[in-house]
């Protein structure tokens, strides 16, 4: 697709779709809004086909169907599914096995997948865990083949997936000539370029956990991505008990913390997925060397202290540009953060169909200057 010439002086054009089980929003600054339309139907269709591909909702996806040859034969997969897996392992390895695609059998056994939610007993949970293990995955890169080695694995992008769409979104965006959007995924933000098209970054808030109406903390960003992961998204409560979505590949069991959010700022949105719920599964002293400018990774912890919510002093918010180091980013992403004594803005509610949760979607409500917010809330 030849690119007409782009200005800060271009239109915005912004269009929402249903896609993986949440809304997509993707807006983008453009002269010619006929090209940003075609920009916009190609993007899109990217999206859609990831989700055919990568959902565990439709027993025709390519993913099911890798499930299925568990404990089989190898197979050949594509070039997408091989990419985002790839990049999943390598963060599992990073991540100690914090973050682990194969916590599908766990995520079903809780309910987490199709339900109903309830508390398994050990012994089912010792079951789950003997078929929850990156390591159980064989790979043949140069035939891109894989091998999921033991009967009953369920590999499960959903940690993963919505990062990984935004990044090749952003991707066909900047192929196209883009420069300048925003593109928020069911909470998972990626903040292209400036909000004018010239120089005024964007702003991302990341709400109050507990407080949807406030805002916790405010950053302006461009060219990053914001996820993230915490308790409130999708949970249940048993026996007086909050039970996350989030589950723990070591004890097969959801993650059991104080850790009420947490939230990443990086590079790479496939980068700030993965590692918002890895963190969530390793907690800020564990997940501390994984931050910091040098890898241009910035982390908000809040915590639960008594009937109080707090900001632990392990976050990173270093207010400075920071290098873009991450495959397929060219520019330098930059991050500015001022804390929020805690106004509270208007929202906009959607019912987020497969998934019993909404999502809290803001956009240019409070003047012109916050576009995103970060974070779905259990409803
Ligand atoms: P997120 O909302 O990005 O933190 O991802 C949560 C989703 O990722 C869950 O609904 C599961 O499908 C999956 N998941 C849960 N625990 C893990 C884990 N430890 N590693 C990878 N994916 C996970
Ligand atoms: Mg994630």
């Amino acid at each position: 697709m030849s690119a007409p010439p782009v200005s800060g002086t271009g239109r915005w054009v912004q269009r929402t779709w249903v896609v993986m089980g949440t809304y997509l929003t993707v807006r983008i600054l453009h002269e010619d809004p006929v090209y940003a339309g075609r920009v916009l139907d190609d993007v899109i269709g990217l999206v859609q086909d990831l989700d055919r591909r990568f959902t565990l909702y439709d027993p025709s996806s390519e993913l099911w169907a890798l499930n299925r040859q568990a404990g089989g034969p190898a197979v050949p997969v594509s070039e997408p599914l091989w990419d985002i897996l790839e990049q999943a392992i390598a963060y599992s390895r990073e991540t100690k096995g914090a973050f682990d695609v194969t916590v599908g059998p766990i995520v079903q056994l809780w309910g987490f997948l199709e339900g109903p939610r309830r508390v398994p007993s050990d012994e089912e949970i010792a079951q789950a865990r003997t078929r929850v293990g990156y390591r159980k995955i064989d790979r043949d890169p140069s035939r891109r083949m894989v091998r999921l080695t033991t009967p009953g694995m369920v590999l499960d992008f959903g940690g993963i997936a919505k990062g990984y769409a935004l990044d090749r979104a952003v991707e066909r965006l900047r192929q196209a000539g883009l420069r300048h959007g925003l593109l928020n995924f069911g909470g998972e933000i990626y903040a292209m370029g400036t909000s004018d098209g010239l120089d005024r970054p964007w702003t991302v808030i990341v709400r109050h956990p507990r407080r949807p109406d406030r805002v916790w903390q405010e950053f302006h960003v461009r060219d990053m991505a914001v996820s993230t992961s915490g308790d409130y998204e999708r949970f249940f409560v048993a026996r007086g008990r909050r039970y996350s979505h989030i589950l723990s590949p070591w004890t097969g069991r959801p993650v059991e913390t104080d850790v009420v959010s947490v939230t990443v700022v990086t590079p790479s949105a496939t980068e700030a997925d993965a590692l918002s719920t890895a963190f969530f599964v390793m907690g800020p002293e564990q997940a501390q060397a994984l931050v910091g400018s040098d890898r241009c990774r910035y982390v908000l912890w809040i915590r639960q202290q008594g009937d109080r919510l707090v900001e632990d002093p392990r976050s990173v918010w270093p207010p400075r540009p920071c290098p873009a180091t991450t495959a397929g980013v060219r520019e330098f992403g930059s991050l500015a953060v001022r804390q929020m004594g805690g106004p509270s803005v208007g929202t906009t509610l959607g019912v987020a169909p497969q998934i019993a949760y909404v999502c809290l979607v803001v956009s240019g409500l409070i003047g012109a200057r916050i576009w995103a917010t970060t974070g779905c809330f259990y409803a």
